[in-house]
């Protein structure tokens, strides 16, 4: 075994694995000048469509934007309030306050991490316009049960799919099940793109239209010097897209390799007592996106792996709600049990498709040894 550094996530393998094909594609955006709109964005849309299964897809310029969009075209505004998950990365949540809205936390599941429909149940308020339902780490939420809850109450159900490109509720892809569904291509995601980068699917032709003016400066399609509303500036750019086309035929492929890590990390600790190893919803495919352990010696155990030149992540170190950014809403750690216990305790492993089985073993010691130290 070498002892060369493990990082958290490795692009440059990946890049060296289709060299030729990205350095071709983004010479050809530089000489047809095509970098905003163009060929290559209206490929990517169309091609990812369909790998959605969804009628339309709408480029826009990362996935937080995607979110906001997403939102405001279906009419949640100031009065409103939008409800979500406490262990999310903020843009499932900043994006609802930039709407005039107010973000609602809900605690999460104990085993799987995501929003909990019996939460959800007792948060639903006349106000409630949409509510934001993350597939944290790459696995779903138990969506079924929250779009029927919408359903009920009458909000509209956007699915924040920026970690879970691919992944199936009872063998159905996510992103299907709400009015609109949003992804992030940020590089390091399980699609990723060499900059930002970000999309809305949805097959609803009047929302996907008004989202794509106003991703546009609420520009007419027929006339970009006719606009029809004030929107923002959120664009797909061609590089983006053109990395993109490269990297979709293989995103299943590497979404399989990780569900292969992520086999061989619970092989590997399935007898250290003191770690929670992640647990799969039956029924679900986890895409694996970040594969996270659970200990209450989290930070020490995070040092000591550091220090064996083996770099991990923390996803995320405080519950949205308890964040600075919240502070006017009161929210206390007793509010979010689940969240605050996960938030002390989850240490995200290294997890890539180029991941070596070496480097796994590596990991797997070390982990046992700091947990024995
Ligand atoms: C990455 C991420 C986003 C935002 O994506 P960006 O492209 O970075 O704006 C939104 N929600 C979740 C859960 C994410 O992990």
């Amino acid at each position: 075994m070498s002892s060369s550094p493990i990082p958290f996530v490795d692009l440059r393998a990946q890049y060296l694995s289709i060299q030729d094909e990205i350095d071709a594609a983004i010479a050809s955006v530089i000489r047809e000048t095509s970098f905003i709109r163009g060929p290559h964005v209206a490929v990517f849309e169309e091609s990812y469509a369909n790998a959605c299964g969804r009628r339309h897809c709408i480029g826009v310029a990362n996935g937080t934007d995607a979110i906001y969009i997403a939102l405001k075209m279906l009419g949640v505004g100031p009065g409103d309030e939008v409800v979500t998950a406490a262990n999310s990365w903020i843009a499932s949540s900043e994006t609802i306050t930039q709407t005039g809205a107010t973000p609602v936390f809900l605690d999460v599941e104990s085993d799987f991490f995501n929003m909990d429909p019996e939460r959800l149940k007792a948060a639903m308020t006349p106000r409630t316009k949409a509510v934001v339902a993350v597939h944290l780490f790459g696995q779903p939420a138990q969506i079924d049960a929250i779009k029927s809850l919408c359903d009920e109450h009458g909000a509209h159900l956007v699915e924040d799919c920026a970690q879970a490109h691919f992944s199936e509720f009872e063998g159905r892809q996510v992103g299907g099940f709400g009015a609109a569904a949003t992804y992030s291509f940020y590089p390091g995601k399980n699609l990723g793109a060499y900059g930002d980068a970000g999309a809305i699917v949805t097959d609803d032709d009047d929302l996907a239209a008004r989202m794509r003016s106003f991703a546009r400066h609420g520009a007419s399609p027929k006339d970009k010097h006719d606009h029809i509303m004030e929107g923002v500036n959120s664009r797909l750019d061609g590089i983006q897209a053109a990395v993109l086309n490269v990297k979709l035929p293989r995103a299943k492929e590497w979404n399989a390799r990780r569900a292969e890590k992520a086999e061989r990390y619970l092989e590997l600790l399935a007898d250290v007592e003191e770690l929670t190893l992640p647990k799969t919803r039956p029924n679900a495919t986890h895409v694996w996106h970040v594969f996270s352990v659970r200990t209450p010696r989290r930070d020490e155990i995070r040092r000591r792996l550091s220090d064996a030149g083996i770099h991990t992540g923390i996803h995320y170190p405080t519950p949205l709600p308890l964040l600075a950014a919240y502070e006017r809403l009161g929210h206390r750690p007793e509010d979010f049990p689940i969240a605050s216990r996960n938030s002390a305790e989850f240490l995200s492993l290294p997890m890539y498709p180029e991941l070596t089985d070496d480097a796994q073993a590596r990991v797997a010691s070390c982990l046992k040894e700091a947990l024995a130290g």
